[in-house]
């Protein structure tokens, strides 16, 4: 009998995601060829350098010897550091123990690492190919190199990994309107890099400066340099954009001397930072299903959320460990007839995804306002430090919503509903009580109530 070619996938994006789901894929055996549109040596994505967080929700979707390089090039933030208008700091971790923390990574550093991983995994990365079309039946992608001649490449599987304004999504989309719906926004905020020399800052947590409607963000970097990023409303429009208020460096420096006096002298570069580039904007693309017939969305080309809960690379991370599941649990690379054995992989790839997606566009947009403006507020905070008191005691009746999502696999839909549910009740075991002198009492009550009330909607949740 003739020996059976090896399977082969072709993935559109050489991104973190992309690199992420080739290394699993050839583990499996599989052919992975990777077309990408940028050079070999230019970076991915906007232009605008920042880090992204990992936690272990999406860390534990990678290999061991990833996840090994990864901490050895990322810094462990273990709390926020929040610097108040009046010059106060104070501190927040961010789980119940040093366990719980993220894993600040510059882009360009997770991105060399992930395609170094590929690389050695045995995927070829195809450099200065640009998808502008796809066949998701066969399945193929058009590809139109830098000299503008076109080819179709084919595989037995195809999967978007071209991020948030991805063209097999769009070409999908365009000619099935009725199979793929899409939806994408941009919010009104957006964000820039600025030099701050901060080397002598606390290097264990996120530096964050809320402001009501803007916050100031700084992270550190292992060689003791700090990534620092502003998110603030946009004005202008799309050729003139500029932050709202900030259209010349001296209103810059006034502003941020205003807002940040603590640490505007280890701006001086300020002016020129928010001046000489217009600010990135923050895309929000929820869509539906993940696939069709043998192709499938895979990261932001699925989902593209706000960084505000610091999980869109998480997300994606769990997306290709679902895949990658998904085809060693239906033995795609030994299947006779590869195009069933695609489709239905595909098909539970997206059932299994998309309202995890949904979920997390919507918790990322809510904690925008977690972000500028709550951890400021004193009633936040009570109820914050009751929250971590109660999942002390009863770790089993409640977890606060930020370690569901950043800490466990809890699914994000079902995370956002659990803790809904939950809160629901401490809202109700609150009410007449003062969250920071009658804690007992409220947690006794939360208990009373979660055994009478909240048990069945657990059992439904599961
Ligand atoms: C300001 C900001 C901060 C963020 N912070 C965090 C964070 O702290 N934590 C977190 O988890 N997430 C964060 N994210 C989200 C994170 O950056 C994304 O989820 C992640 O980059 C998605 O990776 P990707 O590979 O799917 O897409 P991308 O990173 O966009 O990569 C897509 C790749 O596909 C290529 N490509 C695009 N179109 C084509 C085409 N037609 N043909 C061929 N190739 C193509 C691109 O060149 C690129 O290499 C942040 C996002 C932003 C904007």
């Amino acid at each position: 009998m003739p020996e059976q070619e090896p399977r082969s996938v072709v993935i559109i994006g050489a991104g973190p995601v992309g690199c992420a789901l080739a290394t699993l894929l050839r583990r499996q055996g599989l052919e992975v060829d990777v077309f990408e549109r940028g050079a070999e040596s230019a970076g991915t994505g906007s232009g605008h350098s920042f880090n992204l967080t990992l936690t272990s929700r999406g860390l534990d979707c990678l290999p061991a010897s990833v996840k090994r390089r990864l901490y050895l090039q990322g810094s462990v933030l273990v709390k926020r550091i929040i610097h108040h208008r009046d010059g106060a700091i104070s501190t927040q971790p961010y789980g119940a123990t040093n366990a719980h923390h993220l894993l600040s990574i510059p882009r360009g550093v997770l991105q060399d690492i992930l395609r170094d991983q590929s690389l050695r995994a045995g995927a070829r990365i195809h450099y200065g190919l640009t998808c502008v079309d796809v066949d998701p039946g066969r399945p193929a992608a058009l590809l139109r190199s830098t000299d503008g001649t076109t080819t179709w490449v084919a595989g037995d599987l195809l999967v978007a990994c071209d991020g948030a304004n991805s063209a097999v999504r769009g070409a999908i989309a365009t000619d099935h309107p009725a199979e793929l719906w899409v939806d994408r926004d941009t919010i009104p905020h957006g964000y820039a890099e600025i030099t701050m020399d901060y080397g002598d800052a606390d290097p264990t947590g996120m530096h964050l400066w809320p402001r009501d409607d803007h916050f100031l963000q700084s992270q550190p970097n292992r060689d003791q340099t700090f990534t620092t990023s502003l998110f603030k409303p946009l004005a202008g429009g799309a050729r003139h954009r500029h932050f709202s208020e900030l259209t010349s460096p001296e209103q810059v420096r006034a502003h941020c001397a205003a807002e940040f006096p603590d640490v505007f002298v280890r701006m001086a570069g300020v002016g020129k930072d928010l001046t000489t580039r217009g600010p990135g904007l923050l895309r929000i693309v929820n869509c539906g299903p993940y696939h069709h017939r043998r192709a499938i969305l895979v990261g932001d080309a699925a989902h593209a959320v706000v960084p505000f809960f610091g999980q869109g690379i998480n997300c994606s991370f769990e997306d290709v460990a679902t895949l990658a599941r998904l085809l060693e649990k239906f033995q795609f690379a030994s299947s006779g007839d590869s195009g069933p054995v695609a489709e239905t992989v595909a098909e539970e790839y997206s059932d299994a995804r998309v309202a995890a997606g949904h979920a997390l566009a919507e918790l990322s947009l809510r904690n925008f306002e977690e972000l500028s403006n709550h951890v400021n507020s004193r009633s936040f905070l009570a109820r914050r430090a009751l929250e971590a008191r109660l999942h002390e005691q009863h770790p089993d009746l409640f977890t606060p919503l930020y370690q569901l999502v950043a800490f466990t696999n809890v699914p994000y839909d079902v995370a956002q509903r659990v803790h809904r549910e939950a809160s629901e009740v401490l809202d109700a075991a609150c009410r007449g009580r003062d969250p920071r002198r009658d804690q007992d009492a409220i947690i006794e009550e939360f208990v009373r109530h979660h055994d009478r009330d909240l048990t069945p909607a657990r059992r439904r949740a599961g």
